[in-house]
């Protein structure tokens, strides 16, 4: 299989990271027979440097016109003046609703190597954690109306949480769609004891799970889901819940699991055109020193091989070296304990790709 890969390096470790991920991808394309074709985007600072603008136009094209994108990190203090419209940061804002990725996938996994690193107690973490959180990214309140007013003299501010049925069907869709990938498992996180477009939700969710009979769907309330992640996060599979909710849910998920350097994330919309990332920024503080954790960004193309180009045993593959990396005592200095061999950001890329067989 011939595949177009959109590659944004970006600032700071972006382009280390990266650097990590397509070795690992040029290894696996060799063992399984498929060209991977990989076209450099500019976003972020350095495309503000290159071509007075965090994404320009012609580089979204490239973006949408590839089979996937693969981005490191953007941002850093040197652009930290310049004009919010031209913050790199815009660049990526862009870049979402350019490719019209309206779903956000995070797993919280915990690799059982490294979980002395989660605040959690053992025998909590010892049960596992393994789940991905399905967040919609581009409606809910933070797209609702905003207003402060003054009404009758007392300062008011309202922010709109609104829903359509389209909406939530096309997120369900790919809660179900991620369930059916994994352990078939889906949980519909909301507060229909209060809200009206929470209700909404869950009939929406349970209109679909017809179209799923694979899958079993349960609901959960936002708050008791909050309390449940650091309680028994072994229960869950995959969590469907809407933005404002996802956003503050997988924040939570991903310090269970001890290391920001360790999390990948995918964006995905109606085909299967993705954005694929570490959860983590540019880091400015560790750039250019080949100390950065690429496992992040190793994982995102594992994603992107599983979710948009259906390879699911390459993506297996992927982190399957992973966790022989780990096995074997090589750690990056983020995650490096007692015992353990240190490796930089590009050594650590190198062992990865040999276990690679
Ligand atoms: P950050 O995630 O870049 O760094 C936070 C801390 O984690 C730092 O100490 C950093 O050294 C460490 N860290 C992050 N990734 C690591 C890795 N792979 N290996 C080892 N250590 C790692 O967050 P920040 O410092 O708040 O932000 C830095 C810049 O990144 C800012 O300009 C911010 O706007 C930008 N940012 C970009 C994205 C993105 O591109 N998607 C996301 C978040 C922040």
């Amino acid at each position: 299989m011939t595949k177009n890969i959109a590659v944004i390096r970006g600032d700071g470790i972006g382009p280390e990271i990266i650097e990590q991920a397509i070795k690992v991808l040029q290894k696996i394309g060799s063992i399984y027979g498929h060209t991977f074709i990989f076209t450099d985007v500019d976003m972020g600072g350095c495309a503000i440097d290159k071509w007075g603008d965090p994404l320009p136009d012609f580089m979204l094209e490239k973006c949408i016109q590839s089979d996937s994108v693969l981005l490191g990190a953007v941002g850093g203090n040197k652009w930290n003046d310049v004009p919010g419209y031209m913050r790199p940061e815009k660049g990526l804002l862009r870049l979402r609703s350019g490719m019209g990725v309206y779903s956000n996938n995070r797993p919280a996994r915990i690799w059982p190597q490294l979980a002395d690193n989660s605040p959690l107690r053992k025998s909590i973490v010892d049960k596992g954690i393994d789940f991905i959180i399905v967040r919609e990214l581009i409606g809910g309140i933070y797209f609702g109306d905003h207003r402060t007013e003054d009404i009758d003299g007392i300062a008011t501010a309202t922010d709109v949480l609104m829903y359509n049925e389209e909406e939530i069907r096309r997120i369900g869709r790919i809660g179900f769609e991620t369930a059916r990938k994994r352990n078939k498992r889906l949980c519909s996180v909301e507060k229909s004891n209060v809200l009206d477009s929470s209700r909404l939700w869950k009939k929406v969710m349970h209109e679909l799970a017809s179209e799923y009979p694979d899958v079993e769907l349960s609901d959960m309330l936002v708050d008791n889901c909050a309390m449940q992640i650091v309680k028994n996060p072994a229960q869950f599979d995959v969590i469907v819940t809407e933005n404002m909710f996802g956003d503050i849910l997988s924040d939570e998920a991903s310090m269970i699991t001890g290391s920001i350097g360790m999390i990948p994330s995918s964006s995905l919309g109606a085909g299967t055109l993705g954005l694929y990332e570490p959860i983590h920024g540019s880091a400015p503080d560790i750039a250019g020193l080949d100390i950065a954790n690429p496992i992040g960004t190793i994982l995102s193309a594992a994603m992107m091989l599983r979710f948009s180009f259906d390879m699911d045993k390459e993506a297996d593959a992927i982190e399957k070296a992973v966790s022989n990396f780990l096995d074997k005592g090589y750690r990056t200095a983020d995650i490096m304990s007692q015992g353990m061999v240190e490796v930089g950001c590009s050594a650590a890329g190198k062992l990865i790709s040999e276990e690679l067989k």
